[in-house]
Formats: C-alpha cells, sequence, structure tokens
C-alpha cells in the first residue's frame, strides 16, 4: 500500500489524534470540501440543491464503534426522525448506516433489532436503507445482519469492497436475493492476507465484480450501485449497460459529496441515476482521514486551509 495511505489510515484510527486536531480550525474548514454541515439540516440543504440538478442522495450519519447500548438507541432515533423530515422535503433521500453505530459491537441481535426499527419506518416512508461495510473483521457479522434484515424487508442494501479477495464469493451467494448491493473499492487498511495489496488489483477486480451485478440486473431485479469516482470503471459500467440492453434505472452511480461534483452533474445531465453521498454529524475525524487516504494530495488541500480566511 502507498506509504501515504497507510500513515493517514493509521492517523484515522489514532484516539488522541480524534480528539485533538478538530479542535483546529483550520481542519474544520478543510471538511467542508466533503460535508455541507454537522446537522442533518445542513444536509438537507445540500439535498434540495443537487435535487435541482437532478443528483438525488443518501444521507449517513457519521459515527462508528459505539460502546454504550444508549448510544446506539440514539442514532436509531436520529434517523427515525430523519425520515419524515426528508419526507417533509420531498427528498428522494436514502439512509446509510454504519452497523457498529447500531451496536454490533455489543450483540449482533441488538444491532439487528436496531436496524430492522429503521428498516420498518423507512419503507413507511417508502424509503430505502443501505448497510455500509467496516473493517473486514465485522464482514461476516454484516452480511449475517444483511440476509436476516432482508428476509422480511425489500427496502436494504449492502456495500462490497472490492478489495477483498473474498467478495466475488459473497456476492455470487448473495445474488439469489435478488439484493441491493453497492460495490466500492474498500476504504480501511487491511492486511494484504485478506485484500490486494496493489491498486490495479483493485481496480480489475472491481471491473469483474460491477460486470456480475450489471449481468444479473437483466434477469434478476437487483439494484447495481456503481459506487466510484473512478472515471475509467465509470465508463466501463456505462459501456457494459448498454452492451446488455440495460436501461438507465436499472443501474445507479453513487459517489461522495464534494467529489468529482462535475462528473456526477454530468452523468445526471445524461440521464443516469446519480446519487450523492451526503455525511454529516460531529464525529467526522476518521471519516475525514480516510477522505484523504484516498487521494493523499488532498492534504495539500487542507494545508491551504490553513492560510485561508
Ligand atoms: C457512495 C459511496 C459509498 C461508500 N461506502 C463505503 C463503505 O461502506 N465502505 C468502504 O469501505 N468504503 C466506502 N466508500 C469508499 C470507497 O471504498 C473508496 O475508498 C472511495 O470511493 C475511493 O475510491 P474510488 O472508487 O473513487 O477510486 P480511486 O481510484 O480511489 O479514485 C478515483 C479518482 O476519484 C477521485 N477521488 C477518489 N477519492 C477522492 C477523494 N477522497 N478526494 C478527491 N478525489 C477523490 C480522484 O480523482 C481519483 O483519481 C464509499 C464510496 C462511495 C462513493
Amino acid at each position: 500500500m502507498n506509504p501515504a495511505r497507510s500513515a493517514l489510515l493509521w492517523v484515522s484510527n489514532n484516539e488522541a489524534l480524534r480528539r485533538a486536531l478538530p479542535r483546529y480550525a483550520f481542519i474544520r474548514r478543510a471538511v467542508r470540501r466533503f460535508m455541507p454541515g454537522e446537522e442533518l439540516e445542513d444536509a438537507l440543504g445540500a439535498a434540495v440543491e443537487l435535487r435541482s440538478k437532478s443528483v438525488n442522495v443518501i444521507l449517513t450519519h457519521l459515527g462508528e464503534n459505539i460502546t454504550q447500548a444508549e448510544e446506539a438507541g440514539h442514532v436509531r432515533d436520529h434517523y427515525l426522525e430523519a425520515l419524515p423530515r426528508i419526507k417533509e422535503r420531498g427528498l428522494d433521500a436514502y439512509l446509510s448506516v454504519k452497523l457498529t453505530q447500531l451496536g454490533l459491537d455489543l450483540s449482533e441481535e441488538f444491532c439487528l433489532e436496531n436496524l430492522r426499527s429503521i428498516i420498518e419506518r423507512a419503507s413507511q416512508f417508502k424509503n430505502m436503507v443501505w448497510i455500509d461495510m467496516e473493517q473486514s473483521g465485522y464482514l461476516d457479522r454484516t452480511l449475517s445482519v444483511f440476509r436476516k434484515a432482508r428476509e422480511g424487508s425489500s427496502n436494504i442494501g449492502v456495500c462490497l469492497q472490492a478489495y477483498l479477495y473474498r467478495t466475488e464469493k459473497d456476492l455470487r451467494s448473495l445474488l439469489p436475493l435478488d439484493p441491493a448491493i453497492r460495490l466500492v473499492k474498500g476504504a480501511y487498511a487491511e492486511p494484504s492476507s485478506v485484500a490486494f495489496p496493489r491498486k490495479a488489483d483493485v481496480d480489475a477486480n472491481y471491473a469483474t465484480l460491477a460486470d456480475i451485478l450489471l449481468e444479473n440486473a437483466v434477469s434478476r431485479r437487483t439494484l447495481a450501485g456503481i459506487a466510484t469516482h473512478d472515471p475509467s470503471l465509470i465508463r466501463r459500467a456505462r459501456l457494459k449497460a448498454s452492451e446488455l440492453g440495460l436501461s438507465n434505472q436499472a443501474f445507479e452511480y453513487q459517489l461522495l459529496f464534494g467529489i468529482r461534483t462535475e462528473e456526477q452533474l454530468r452523468l445526471a445531465a445524461d440521464g443516469y441515476r446519480v446519487r450523492a453521498l451526503i455525511s454529516y454529524g460531529s464525529f467526522w475525524f476518521p471519516w475525514y482521514v480516510r477522505r484523504l487516504a484516498e487521494r493523499p494530495a488532498n492534504v495539500s488541500f487542507v494545508l491551504r486551509s490553513l492560510f485561508a480566511r
């Protein structure tokens, strides 16, 4: 792995830096590039603006690895309250949750119960809930929770990471469920025993997995979320979909708020379904440093913010 990426991923997990660095105003200024604000209202405002450009959104309240059942309850209640506010604004805005934020470290059953409450409420609002994928140590439990939640509900999707060797097997085992799958490259520091260390291999695996997803979208009721900013993979998915005769509505491009915005607008203008994932909340430090690690050149942007007014 690129040493700058490794160093930044180390920083993202460092408790002392997580507490210290967000206090600096220049860091808080820099994070605004990827996050419209800490409150749900900030995210809803950005969603309204994007909707006028035909880009829909996915909303995620930042947080991970909670250690108290009460905290997980607060997160669940926050999402339950967000759903009517999304509806009031007439937005097409899915939710995306991290299972460790809903208590996965405490117990799988407890986490599933919290997730089910959100899915049930989302279904009343004709909305959908995505499960983020976290470090590989959570993968089996995340898929187990997804499978159980999927049994009674169709408004749920899960993220799979192309950097893991096992993902093709996982994907094929999920296909009989007609799942909604968001395919990403993967954002965490993983050892070479479980993940491709070379970026070229991750990219090649992404292409293979995207083909499988799109091919399945022809005959099954799967929803393929092509979640990448990589121009060659975006183009490739577009060509593959057209070769398969898939309508532009059979899959969607998903990108992060503030990254390659021009591309998001171009795809939407060309008639593709596009969603921007908007993050908000006060616990943004580890998430933000993972964004820096994806493109270490972003660090120079942070340093420039040091001198900005
Ligand atoms: C909608 C969505 C949901 C996600 N959910 C998860 C998840 O649940 N679990 C998980 O592990 N990962 C998740 N990710 C992150 C993902 O794993 C990658 O780390 C991230 O998308 C960068 O990879 P890439 O596919 O864009 O390709 P890359 O090869 O990293 O980037 C391709 C190009 O995109 C641009 N770019 C990419 N990242 C940045 C950035 N941070 N800043 C500026 N430009 C950038 C650059 O131009 C770069 O050359 C998600 C990503 C998206 C878009």
